[in-house]
């Protein structure tokens, strides 16, 4: 009787850890990201992120950003440029997470309407960042003004929230306006309570708008491997440039 008590009472455990095992399945399927976590996201964060760089193509999966003159969607500009600038970043030595390295976005499965994915999408691209305290996010865009084909042009926007935001969009600015349009240079931005990423970013944070989709001579140039180069040559030393001035 005993031995049968014993058999029922591990029969019932069983049982339990069968249905907690279940629960936590169907939870993880819950909070499951409809993004493929980046290679490069598995890097543990340190204590010491201070060469640490957090890449963020802008948009991506379902939200394509804006979208160009004769039809380049912003998603797919701003990623080309980013992991450009990764593989720079990398080869100079420095520590590289993207928020996305492939056309997706990284908004939670359970949303179902664009405004909320969104929102998730831009939460989560947060979170990511705060997992690297001390880092530096570099956000990638492009530009767009309707009604005016003409304006072009790289403009960099920095976050109110740290002084090295500023000085870092300083030096890439100075770069696009060296290198990208020395007819046209450009003044860096604050951001405001618009930009959720940047307005509410802890590290360095600037956002580049590397150039205007509604321009279409822009528009077919930064749909080219040499201007994506020359476009992420610009971020990348302006980076080294903002690094030297804080050893120096
Ligand atoms: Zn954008």
């Amino acid at each position: 009787m005993k031995k049968n008590k014993g058999i029922i009472r591990v029969r019932a455990c069983h049982w339990f850890l069968l249905f907690a095992v279940t629960l936590l399945g169907l939870s993880m399927l819950f909070v499951r990201k409809d993004h493929s976590l980046p290679a490069s996201e598995s890097i543990t964060p340190d204590q010491d992120n201070s060469r640490l760089i957090v890449i963020d193509p802008g948009h991506g999966g379902f939200d394509g950003g804006a979208v160009g003159v004769n039809g380049t969607i912003e998603k797919d500009v701003n990623l080309a440029i980013s992991l450009k600038l990764r593989d720079m970043l990398t080869d100079a030595g420095f520590k590289v997470v993207m928020t996305r390295d492939t056309d997706t976005a990284l908004s939670d499965t359970q949303d179902t309407t664009v405004r909320r994915r969104k929102i998730s999408d831009m939460r989560n691209r947060l979170n990511l960042t705060n997992l690297y305290p001390g880092s530096v996010l570099i956000s990638i865009h492009q530009n767009k003004l309707a009604g005016n084909s003409s304006v072009h042009g790289g403009q960099i926007f920095y976050s109110p929230n740290e002084p090295g935001s500023k000085e870092l969009a300083g030096y890439i600015q100075a770069e696009f306006n060296t290198n990208i349009q020395p007819e046209k240079p450009r003044e860096i931005v604050r951001t405001g309570k618009n930009l959720y990423l940047f307005y509410n970013a802890k590290n360095t944070a600037v956002l580049c708008e590397c150039g205007f989709l509604s321009n279409p001579d822009e528009e077919r140039l930064l749909c080219t491997d040499e201007y994506q180069y020359r476009i992420a040559y610009c971020i990348f030393g302006g980076l080294l440039e903002w690094y030297d001035g804080r050893n120096r």
